[in-house]
């Protein structure tokens, strides 16, 4: 039964931009999920290329990086029992259209490309995406 994870949430600079940043927070909270670590920072655009190279060939890569790297983020360690899956839970579908009632795209998401929260999508990826954002 017990299966205490880790997971990497990034606020996106969209949110940040609108003061979402304790909400967010607070729905994570919510939820049971303990921030093990953050920090605020603004990334350069090659670190935001190699954070999402698995997205490389995509025709949406390089705007994304643009993104990510356009303003203020903030990282974040969550832990929680079953962390990755329930942290893609509470954020909600890729595009805040699709996501769900209750989630934190739902809420907050303006668009597919700005949809406030990232997350890693397994064990395996939170563990290199926390490696890549708090190594010491
Ligand atoms: N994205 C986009 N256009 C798309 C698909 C994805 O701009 O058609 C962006 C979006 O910000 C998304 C990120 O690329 O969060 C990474 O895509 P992924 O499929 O991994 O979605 P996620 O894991 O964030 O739900
Ligand atoms: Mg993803």
């Amino acid at each position: 039964m017990n299966n205490l994870e880790q997971t990497l949430s990034i606020i996106k600079p969209d949110a940040v931009e609108r003061n979402l940043e304790n909400e967010i927070k607070e729905m994570f909270k919510g939820q049971g999920f303990l921030i093990l670590k953050e920090k605020k920072i603004q990334i350069e655009k090659s670190e935001a290329e190699k954070f999402y190279k698995v997205h490389e060939t995509k025709p949406f890569y390089n705007d994304l990086c643009d993104y990510l790297s356009s303003g203020p983020i903030v990282v974040m360690v969550l832990e929680k029992e079953n962390a990755v899956l329930g942290n893609r839970e509470l954020m909600g579908a890729t595009n805040p259209k699709d996501a769900q009632e209750g989630t934190i795209r739902k809420k907050y998401g303006i668009s597919i490309d700005k949809n406030s929260v990232h997350g890693s999508d397994s064990v395996e990826n939170a563990k290199i995406e926390i490696d890549f954002f708090f190594k010491d």
